[in-house]
């Protein structure tokens, strides 16, 4: 779309085209304003981070007809063979609270949590289609698929699937989406925000709105804002997503005024193949490696550094990619034996992975460049004698069949590496999204530094600070995203009608 194209003014301007600017954008437009979306990248690469995720949506349900509610069209035989158990808003809500150091904003949790499924059912109404998340969430016990981690549902088609079912949603709405439009400054007159400054192929233009909603996602890709305010090597870390989420569009809030929130020197980095690119690639997607609660991670130096059974992986994972940079040059192995192998789920499958395989342990390590091979093999040695065999091994459940007298002892799933064929993948850190940002109202109303909301400002999303702090419960990213900015798209709407 050319700068000519776009309306002077609108009632509701929303930065970003992810997930959470998608849902404010179809929910403004659902309360009949006119909406504009700025998004700074081309439309090529449209979606943000929300186009790379997995599309895991952390839910509150109470059991499995609620479950039916959001995936309709389950089969006889697909609810005979699940067991999906539940997971109440109390427990998503204690979980978030306990995993923040209770640091969190308590009023935001509740909204999060209470409003999750009504949320997720909205979404249902505009295109979203949901499934059970059955090869990553599930493992099989007494023939049913047990699902664990309070992580039940996806959207067909992960990321993909989920933005292009909103934009499909917004485009038929009317809802005008301008890409390649990089909004660098917010307007503010008399005290209330009445517009964006944005740039496009070279020329700066001035779009004025009755509200502004900034979903432009958090700053994993800005280099320099990793090394500053994560710390030593974070430059380092290789992104797992967008390229485009610099952190700009805070920038400009707390330009003006706004109040910085969140944990700044924090971000969820998880495993990822030593060999990945710099920035995510649509077509290299799967390069995390999430399920090493089935085996050990060691280093270079051929030590073991974290506790890989501590708990379900959804609440460990986010922690792994900054444990990893600890570690000399940052690079370490991930190893499995044929019974942990079995049970990995398709990221560890994809042809682009840094995986070894040998009919030894002798072998497999002498494979790995720039390992202490002598000490690997004498940790992997140790581990096995450590295990507490008396316990049965059963991955859906925290098992506490763990490891006993080591120095880092393996909490739960210590399986012996004894059957061959042994595998290992090679990993690194990367980076998936930061947790700081702009502080929000339970009505996504931007606070200022004075705690007063700004007036005519909302945001949603990963730019929002508040809810996270050094944990992260695995889907909740993209429930957030859409439960504040569906609200923020209301509340920006009604705005912009007085
Ligand atoms: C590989 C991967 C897998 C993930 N899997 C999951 C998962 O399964 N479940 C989950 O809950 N979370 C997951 N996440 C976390 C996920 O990133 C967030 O939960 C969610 O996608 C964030 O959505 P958002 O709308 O806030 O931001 P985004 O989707 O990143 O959207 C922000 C948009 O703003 C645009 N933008 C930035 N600056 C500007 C500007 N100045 N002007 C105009 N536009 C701008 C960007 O280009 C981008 O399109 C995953 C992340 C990654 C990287």
């Amino acid at each position: 779309m050319s700068d000519s194209n776009l309306a002077t003014s609108v009632d509701v301007l929303v930065v970003g085209a992810g997930n959470a600017a998608l849902c404010s954008a179809i929910a403004a437009a659902e309360q009949g304003a006119s909406v504009l979306v700025l998004e700074r990248a081309p439309e090529s690469a449209r979606g943000g981070n929300s186009a790379y995720t997995g599309g895991a949506f952390r839910v509150a349900y109470d059991g499995v007809e609620d479950i039916q509610k959001l995936v309709p069209d389950l089969s006889e035989d697909e609810l005979a063979k699940s067991d999906f158990g539940a997971y109440p808003a109390s427990q998503y809500f204690d979980e978030l609270i306990e995993m923040s150091g209770m640091r969190a904003d308590g009023d935001l949790v509740e909204v999060l949590v209470n409003r999750s499924f009504e949320t997720l059912q909205w979404m249902r109404s505009h295109g979203v289609r949901f499934i059970p998340i059955h090869g990553r969430q599930s493992f099989v016990v007494d023939g049913k698929n047990k699902f664990w981690g309070g992580l039940t549902v996806e959207v067909s088609g992960g990321g993909a699937g989920l933005v292009q079912s909103l934009f499909t949603k917004a485009e038929k709405m009317g809802i005008r989406i301008a890409y390649d439009h990089k909004m660098t400054e917010l307007i503010v007159e008399n005290g209330k925000v009445c517009g964006v400054v944005a740039s496009h192929q070279g020329q700066m233009l001035q779009l004025r709105a009755g509200a502004v909603i900034l979903a432009a996602g958090g700053y994993h890709a800005n280099a320099q804002w990793r090394a500053s305010y994560l710390g030593k090597n974070w430059d380092l870390a290789k992104v797992r997503g967008s390229r485009y989420n610099t952190g700009l569009a805070i920038q400009a809030a707390l330009d003006k005024g706004a109040r910085a929130a969140g944990h700044w020197t924090a971000c969820h980095s998880v495993f990822y193949d030593a060999n990945a690119p710099e920035f995510g690639q649509p077509n290299l997607l799967n390069q995390q490696k999430n399920y090493f609660n089935l085996g050990v991670v060691v280093n270079t130096l051929g030590e073991r550094f974290v506790d890989e059974g501590e708990n379900f992986r959804n609440y460990t994972y986010s922690r792994m990619g900054a444990a990893m940079l600890q570690q000399p040059n940052a690079r370490g192995w991930q190893i499995f034996d044929a019974v942990g192998a079995k049970l990995l789920p398709d990221e560890y499958r994809v042809r682009h992975a840094t995986r070894y395989q040998a009919d030894t342990l002798e072998a497999l390590v002498a494979q790995f460049d720039g390992v202490d091979a002598p000490r690997l093999l004498q940790t992997l040695k140790d581990f096995n004698q450590a295990v507490d065999r008396s316990v049965p091994f059963n991955p859906a459940v925290l098992d506490g069949r763990s490891t006993k007298g080591l120095a880092i002892n393996k909490s739960n799933w210590a399986l012996p590496l004894k059957q061959g064929p042994f595998v290992a993948y090679e990993v690194s850190c990367g980076i998936t999204c930061t947790y700081a940002g702009l502080a929000i109202t339970p009505k996504g109303e931007v606070l200022d530094e004075e705690g007063f909301p700004m007036p005519g400002l909302y945001a949603a999303g990963e730019m929002v600070g508040g809810l996270y702090f050094t944990k992260y419960p695995g889907g909740a990213g993209l429930t957030s995203g859409s439960v504040f900015g569906r609200i923020a798209g209301q509340e920006a709407a009604r705005l912009a009608a007085v």
